[in-house]
């Protein structure tokens, strides 16, 4: 409640269910946390009665056949709350409208206090629990990488190599992969987000593979770019470019460094190579229980990066037409560098 005081609101309510399970441990999906006066209760519906009372230890759960965010607020306005903060960036203008209506007509001007992120902030650093969950993630990632490779074939389809990496994820006991996966072969690896298709691999050329799995609720997320057959010279220097921009960032990832130096780092070896212009989004994102969290690794992000924090480091070359290279690692932040917890996975020039 630290975070709440400093946003001048005397209470939270928390829809946000990435934001819930890790405030209160509950994974079902439709819940509701209300935080007052050092009292938190989780509301939910029927459907999870069973599983929110073995899952949330140490904290009152109220089951009710309706709306969670409208228990919540009932039970806030109940305990004389007169400034609720709740996460602009999650809740929608509907939702928010929604359950306004439950607080009586003089409170409710000054009830709802904005305040983004603030959970959010608290997920950017990983305890130990956390990190060790995602080592798991990233480890399963590695070894999915290595047993998908027998399939990275001339003439088999996109979504037949992305259908076996799937089904040995689920296999080996991942929830679910964190994103579509992304296998993108020949002219199709020039565009960042080539989620696997019918197209089939060319006999000659690139393909990139950009997948993550769910394990135990945490996400892990990597790319490799491997080739087909012979390269030309462009190719393999583009490739060797992307891969020193790429070993640059994590060199410069360190407890205390700017995320916009981390970016800088990929980025000046790009530009070296007038390569920069190809390089078409930032060097990486934090990751978690969701694919996408803080911090931003990008230019002008002056956000500082702290031990615990879990990032992505994946820059990339898109040459319209022709052929695309990311190569992405998941990297611990330590006191006095990185961690890569992706480093089974060989990221050296392969050709298949
Ligand atoms: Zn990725
Ligand atoms: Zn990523």
């Amino acid at each position: 409640m630290k975070a709440a005081a400093a946003a001048e609101v005397d209470a939270l309510l928390v829809t946000h269910m990435p934001d819930v399970r890790y405030l209160t441990g509950f994974t079902g999906s439709s819940a509701a946390l209300a935080i007052a006066g050092g009292k938190a209760v989780l509301f939910t519906d029927g459907r999870y009665r069973t599983q929110a009372k073995a899952e949330v230890k140490g904290l009152r759960v109220v089951v009710e056949q309706k709306a969670a965010a409208t228990l919540a607020v009932e039970w806030l306005v109940a305990s004389d709350v007169a400034r609720c903060g709740f996460d602009s960036g999650q809740m929608s203008v509907a939702a928010l409208e929604r359950v306004r209506k439950s607080v009586p007509g003089a409170r409710r001007r000054s009830f709802f206090v904005a305040v983004e992120g603030l959970v959010a902030k608290l997920r950017e650093v990983k305890d130990s629990d956390e990190i060790a969950r995602m080592k798991k993630a990233a480890a399963l990632g590695c070894k999915l990488f290595e047993d998908v490779l027998e399939f990275v074939v001339a003439g088999v389809p996109e979504a037949e190599v992305a259908a076996h990496l799937e089904f040995k994820a689920r296999m080996a006991g991942a929830e679910a992969m964190s994103f579509e996966t992304i296998v993108a072969g020949g002219a199709r690896s020039a565009l960042p987000h080539g989620k696997a298709s019918a197209a089939k691999l060319p006999r000659r050329g690139f393909c990139t593979m950009d997948f993550g799995v769910v394990l135990d609720g945490y996400c892990s997320d990597m790319t490799r770019t491997v080739h087909l057959g012979k390269p030309d010279q462009r190719e393999w220097d583009v490739y060797h470019s992307v891969l020193e921009a790429q070993k640059a960032a994590i060199r410069a990832v360190r407890a205390g460094v700017t995320c916009a130096d981390v970016d800088e780092a990929a980025r000046s070896v790009l530009r070296e190579a007038k390569l920069d212009k190809y390089f078409s989004h930032s060097t990486g994102h934090g990751v978690g229980l969701e694919i996408h969290e803080g911090p931003r690794v990008a230019t002008k992000q002056m956000q500082r990066l702290e031990p615990g924090m879990v990032i992505t480091i994946e820059p990339g070359v898109y040459l319209p037409e022709e052929f695309g290279i990311r190569i992405e690692d998941m990297v611990l932040v330590t006191r006095d560098g990185g961690e890569v917890l992706t480093a089974a996975s060989p990221k050296a020039w392969m050709q298949l």
